[in-house]
């Protein structure tokens, strides 16, 4: 058996080295580096692919939702609501422009934002919604796009671990998360379903004046070279990354199919098992396992995460402690955040490796030690 990893990128590469290393020697030989026909046409590509009519490629995940908080001209005093059970990058970037965060519960079932605490928490302040596609399921967008659209407030979808995914309207639109929002935002971290060899991020939106506002922050504020109209940054996606981007793209539905696969066949492995809840499935949601996520229940997560590693298995635990029970927010009165579901599910998840590249003969060993530990 191969030794397991929480994800292989070594071995997804080398089914693809020689179209990526010949595009990256491509890279090095053509001496353009920063921006050019390489990174615009990954950034074509990718709108196509998301059906959103801009994408503007930038340096990572949290550098986008910056970004799209600048853009929509978010500042110190504003509130935006989003969830606690998130990575950091999602609620730091608004700390760091001024705006409250205002944390608000998840569902249970998809660990994204819960559409009916929304609106308790919608105050004169409020200017945005953030839903984050957590684990790789998609937020209720149609409800939340109703409720922005009734408050008159932006949506920002971090779609980080959410890429790919088809979310099916009640009209019967299908549309792919990151281009449903009024910005949507991804990282191409490594790890991500679509990871570049470093660090990368995209933007996406269909309104061409936010398009052209967020090309502008990116880039230093300039509206032309050396002509600084905001105070923007510098965030920008470089050739080589990109270059390896646009082959990884053209792969990336069959990586979700191969995730989705590995989450079939660990669903059966645990189907029914009273200690063991498997991850929920919206029917309208297509779910792109950036993680497979179980809640244990009458059992010690933190134990079962020990005894794996005895078995040379790695787990994860997304995330080990709320935002709203960060140091970092304690000036922002996250104590006196009441999160039961955020608190209660942060004790219960654990992330089983999951990746491209899982074979079953590795998750039917996960498997059997996940069962001899919940028998005993
Ligand atoms: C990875 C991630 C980010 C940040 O992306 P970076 O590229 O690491 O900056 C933001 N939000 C979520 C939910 C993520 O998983």
């Amino acid at each position: 058996m191969r030794p397991l990893q929480m994800v292989d990128t070594k071995t997804q590469y080398q089914k693809i080295k020689s179209a990526v290393d010949a595009a990256v020697i491509a890279v090095m030989e053509s001496s353009q580096f920063i921006g050019g026909k390489v990174v615009n046409d990954f950034a074509a590509q990718l709108a196509a692919y998301n059906g959103s009519k801009h994408v503007i490629p930038c340096a990572n995940g949290t550098d986008a939702l910056q970004i799209a908080m600048m853009a929509l001209g978010l500042k110190a005093g504003d509130e935006v609501i989003t969830p606690s059970f998130t990575y950091i990058a999602t609620v730091e970037v608004a700390a760091l422009l001024g705006i409250k965060p205002i944390f608000v519960e998840v569902d249970p079932k998809t660990f994204c934002l819960d559409p009916a605490m929304i609106e308790a928490a919608i105050t004169p302040k409020t200017k945005a919604i953030v839903p984050v596609h957590l684990y790789g399921h998609a937020a209720d967008m149609e409800a939340i796009m109703s409720i922005a659209a009734k408050h008159q407030l932006f949506v920002i979808e971090d779609n980080a671990q959410g890429i790919g995914n088809d979310m099916v309207f009640s009209d019967g639109t299908v549309k792919k998360t990151g281009s449903i929002g009024h910005i949507g935002c991804t990282s191409f971290y490594p790890s991500k379903n679509l990871g570049a060899f470093g660090d990368g991020g995209a933007i996406f939106t269909d309104d061409d004046q936010l398009a052209s506002q967020l090309t502008m922050i990116a880039s230093h504020g300039q509206s032309k070279r050396y002509y600084h109209d905001v105070v923007g940054c510098n965030s920008r996606l470089d050739a080589m990354q990109a270059a390896i981007l646009s082959i990884k793209l053209k792969h990336l539905d069959e990586y979700i199919s191969a995730r989705r696969k590995a989450a079939d066949y660990y669903d059966a492995g645990f189907a029914n098992h009273p200690k063991i809840q498997i991850p929920f499935r919206a029917s309208n949601n297509g779910h792109v396992f950036h993680q497979y996520t179980l809640i244990l229940k009458d059992a010690d997560r933190n134990a079962l995460s020990d005894f794996l590693a005895t078995h040379q298995i790695p787990s994860m635990i997304y995330y080990p402690v709320p935002a709203h029970k960060q140091k970092m927010f304690d000036a922002f009165g996250g104590s006196a955040y009441q999160l039961p579901v955020t608190d209660w599910l942060t004790e219960r998840v654990i992330s089983l490796p999951i990746h491209t590249e899982l074979d079953t003969e590795q998750q039917d060993f996960i498997i059997s030690k996940v069962l001899e530990f919940l028998q005993s």
